[in-house]
């Protein structure tokens, strides 16, 4: 057995490399009876993503005579997502904070994936509940509800609900940081409780930033750690948007029943 502390000993606990994701896994129509869905796994971070369409738009856009649709998302972690049970929010009354600045940035990152005009009078609910959790859930949630809109605009249009997909371009979202001096990519829980440098990237299918938060923990980080860190997240994006793009065509092959 390797000793914690010996130099053979694996940078990360699952043996990644530093620039390589965890494994990836997309189920689609995970949840049939939304629009489009699909059970998002990076590594041992599982997430049920599903897009459902509403024939409606809130009051406020027919009042003031705003084209298109909307999108609004909502995210949540299932109680015992967590190691220690985590109640849901509805029994203390109120959303958590951090529920509530994650599901507004899976809204900003879906809008910037999707043609809001193209979609016509419709929302587009957008739900990530987290099945179990080991950091990254927001990328997770984001990059699987890509995919999950893809799939529900696949099927309205082949239902002729919509004459085309509003889908511009897929968005994924990965996380980065530095861990024990290191530039790492997508990190697991307890590889993001010690990172000193923390980062989550989306981005589109043509390598374009859609929101970058990153922050030092107690920690500064320089330039060369920050490109470091975007090199790392460009190549997870490329690998997710490939993964995101297999994942649409399985789906589309196979219709959910
Ligand atoms: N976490 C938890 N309980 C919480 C919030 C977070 O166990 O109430 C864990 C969970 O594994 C999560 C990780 O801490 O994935 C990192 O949380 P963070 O807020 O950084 O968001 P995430 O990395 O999941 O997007």
């Amino acid at each position: 057995m390797t000793m914690p502390n010996s130099p053979f000993a694996a940078l990360r606990a699952d043996n990644r490399q530093p620039d390589q994701l965890r494994p990836l896994s997309f189920t689609p129509h995970f949840a049939p009876h939304a629009t489009g869905s699909v059970l998002a796994a990076f590594g041992n971070t599982r997430v049920i993503c599903s897009a459902t369409i509403q024939p409606d738009i809130p009051r406020w856009m027919k009042e003031q005579k705003v084209p298109g649709g909307w999108l609004t998302a909502e995210y949540s972690m299932l109680p015992y997502s967590t190691l220690d049970r985590k109640p849901r929010d509805i029994s203390k009354g109120k959303l958590d904070g951090r529920s509530s600045e994650i599901q507004r940035l899976i809204g900003r990152a879906l809008r910037a994936a999707i043609d809001l005009r193209a979609l016509g009078p419709n929302t587009l609910w957008i739900d990530c509940d987290v099945l179990q959790a080991d950091g990254g859930t927001r990328t997770a949630s984001i990059t699987g509800a890509c995919i999950a809109s893809a799939l529900a605009f696949e099927r309205l249009v082949r239902e002729k609900k919509l004459a085309r997909s509003p889908m511009k371009a897929l968005v994924a979202a990965v996380s980065v940081g530095v861990v024990g001096g290191v530039p790492m990519l997508d990190l697991a829980y307890t590889e993001d409780k010690e990172a000193s440098v923390d980062m989550n990237l989306v981005m589109t299918e043509k390598l374009e930033f859609v929101e970058l938060q990153g922050s030092g923990e107690e920690a500064v980080f320089t330039d060369g750690e920050l490109e470091a860190l975007l090199t790392l997240g460009r190549k997870g994006v490329r690998e997710l948007i490939t993964a995101q793009q297999t994942a649409i065509q399985t789906g589309i092959a196979t219709p959910a029943a």
